[in-house]
């Protein structure tokens, strides 16, 4: 059954009509801080619903029960902080001279406002705590905590609400729309796929495995590509290569693709279970958990991630899979639940396998990546720099 919205209900914070002219004009002649891009999608994030029951950004409670309890302060399960913490002296500025209950505009990457915040309260961001209890190390190597380094030192919580959505790559859809989606098609279990690379035959694998269960009705992949990490793969090529691939290889009636634009977090476990929790709000029943699901480095347990719905229910139920790879001797991809050969047979789908053929100008085999996948990957400029 495509279960309700994290908390009950999808939460709005779109005004529109002449609620939204109104407000977007008084925009333009208020104090304006300009965020991070990580917090700009959070903002936009929330606004939709996609962190429902989150309608602003997190109070100093919600924020110390998420770092030490993993839970909000009203003990739902959620395991990520979402806080707006702005750097630079002109939004320290503002955040200065801000009250509760003033209302300051939020300003895109391009500067322009395009959503409000109607001021709570204002408190220290705690980085090292963050970085220590969210992501387990303060490491600066780690990508998520050489972020935090460089947020400002004062968080500001309070509602949101939105003047107008952002400008995306392509497949952004509210989830009010992918509900929508949903229901007009008939799907009632929709399995969620988090991918934040291009396609190859071990993720492909678990797809398919996936959509023969003859609990799930759908697929509904959504790579995060909102802000990656240097060296990934750029967002319009993720889903370039994603578009051509299911165009190519899964039925229509069976699959939506869609995109996610919010920041990736490397925080295994606790990334995977907010990750199910957005996807939740997105409609879907059922969530895809592989083999070290938001991980980066060696900074977590790979099985991390499919032991935390044991300890967590967000209403979600995980679809765990183990490693997978193309082996020699099976003949096919397999996994190593099944595969009863040794690594001598198995040919690794890694990333950086696949970036060093590419990079060689060597080919790739179709054991590894589709060739549809393959041309989008061989057009040049595909790294975020
Ligand atoms: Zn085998």
């Amino acid at each position: 059954m495509m279960p309700l919205p994290y908390g009950g209900k999808l939460i709005n914070r779109m005004p529109d009509g002449p609620d939204l002219a109104r407000k977007t004009e008084d925009a333009r002649i208020l104090p304006s801080i300009s965020p991070l891009i990580d917090h700009v999608y959070d903002a936009e994030k929330i606004c939709t619903g996609a962190y429902s029951p989150l309608d602003g950004f997190m109070s100093q409670e919600d924020f110390t029960h998420v770092l030490e309890k993993g839970t909000l302060s009203n003990g739902m399960p959620w395991t990520m902080p979402i806080f707006l913490a702005p750097a630079g002296k002109e939004n320290t500025a503002v955040l200065d001279g801000a009250r509760a209950s003033d209302t300051i505009a939020i300003a895109d990457v391009a500067g322009k406002p395009f959503a409000l915040l109607t001021v709570d309260e204002k408190f220290p961001l705690p980085k090292s705590d963050v970085a220590k209890k969210i992501y387990g190390t303060t490491d600066n190597a780690h990508p998520n905590v050489s972020d935090i380094s460089g947020m400002g030192d004062t968080c500001v919580s309070g509602r949101l609400e939105l003047l107008g959505r952002l400008p995306h790559v392509k497949f952004e859809y509210t989830p009010q729309e992918t509900r929508e989606i949903f229901k007009q098609k008939g799907w009632k279990n929709v399995a969620g796929y988090q991918a934040r690379n291009p396609p190859h035959t071990a993720h492909e694998y678990i797809q398919r495995a996936t959509l023969e269960r003859d609990d799930i009705d759908a697929l509904f992949i959504q790579p995060v590509i909102g802000k990656l990490k240097k060296g990934d793969y750029r967002a319009d090529v993720i889903m370039d290569a994603y578009e051509a691939f299911v165009s190519s290889y899964y039925r229509p009636d069976r699959t939506l693709l869609g995109s996610l634009s919010i920041a990736m977090r490397y925080a295994g476990p606790k990334a995977v279970l907010f990750y199910a929790i957005v996807r939740r709000n997105y409609g879907c029943s059922h969530y895809i958990v592989g083999r070290d699901q938001a991980g980066v480095g060696n900074y977590y347990d790979p099985y991390g991630g499919h032991r935390i719905f044991d300890e967590f229910d967000v209403g979600v139920i995980p679809l765990r899979y183990e490693e997978t790879f193309y082996c020699r001797a099976c003949g096919g991809m397999a996994s190593t639940k099944l595969c009863p050969h040794g690594a001598e047979f198995h040919q690794s789908t890694s990333q950086t396998g696949i970036r060093k053929a590419l990079a060689e100008g060597k080919p790739l085999p179709s054991e590894i990546l589709r060739p549809e996948v393959a041309r989008i990957l061989r057009r040049g400029d595909v790294i975020n720099e």
